[in-house]
């Protein structure tokens, strides 16, 4: 069984700013336990939810934004026991590691020195960490090194689009997941470029014909408008089954998909 736990479901810049959602990322315990885009307040949900950062042997960063990145170095940290123990990987975009022609490098080279492996990824390449085998995918988002990540579990996949606009190749490197979690920053009405909007994300899902669709990241537009709102479109148009993610929401993917909101 694999337990996906969201240790925030904001993003973009206010939701983020005035943390209107938790923006701690996303935890995966499987074999292993993996920690995906730990952006601002993850430390904390952690604290809230008793998982122990010196447990996670795999931290992911898939773009170099603040909402993704900003507790990454303190979890690097917690991974190695205060930096006095080397142990697990760092996976993450050129952007974040050395930096691009838009980006500083968000990971100073103390933290990288930290856990027994870093490596940087591009989409197209596969590698295994935390007891499962991880494919990059292509983004199409404002950091041009952006990746997102698919996960072959026990259980079957677990897509994880990241961040970006709508695009063919995303269609292609997610088909057949179990599980498709997409990052949806915007409304329709309220789309900016190379960020996943309402209408966008529907024919996503419908291309991609997951057995569940699971939004998070909402904007600040998003959850002025309604998250339920664009549930029912989703649903409606891409005729599967969608549910909007909420912080400390876990999902239990095994035989079946259950999930657990939290209190
Ligand atoms: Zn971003």
């Amino acid at each position: 069984m694999s337990d996906i736990t969201f240790l925030g479901t904001g993003g973009g810049r206010y939701a983020t700013i005035y943390q209107m959602r938790a923006t701690g990322g996303i935890y995966i315990k499987d074999l292993g336990r993996l920690h995906l885009d730990p952006g601002p307040s993850a430390l904390y949900g952690m604290k809230a939810l008793s998982i122990d950062p010196a447990l996670t042997d795999c931290i992911l960063v898939s773009h170099c934004h603040p909402d993704h990145y900003a507790d990454a170095e303190m979890l690097v940290e917690g991974m190695t026991r205060g930096g006095y123990r080397r142990n697990g990987k760092l996976i993450s975009t050129c952007s974040v590691l050395r930096g691009n022609d838009k980006f500083s490098q968000a990971i100073s080279n103390y933290h990288q020195s930290l856990p027994e492996e870093v490596i940087s990824v591009i989409p197209g390449d596969k590698l295994n960490a935390s007891g499962m085998t991880i494919k990059v995918t292509p983004t199409i988002h404002s950091d041009p090194d952006g990746v997102g990540f698919r996960f072959e579990t026990r259980s079957g996949s677990i897509s994880y689009v990241s961040d970006s606009e709508f695009d063919e190749s995303l269609v292609h490197s997610h088909r057949d997941a179990r599980v498709l979690i997409i990052n949806l920053t915007c409304s329709t009405q309220t789309k900016i470029p190379r960020h996943m909007h309402t209408e966008d994300a529907a024919r996503l899902i419908a291309d991609i014909d997951p057995e569940v669709a699971v939004l998070t990241h909402f904007g600040v537009g998003v959850l002025e408008e309604g998250v339920e709102k664009q549930v029912r479109i989703i649903e409606n148009e891409s005729k599967v089954h969608t549910i909007a993610a909420n912080d400390f929401m876990t999902i239990s993917v095994d035989e079946d998909i259950t999930l657990q909101r939290a209190e």
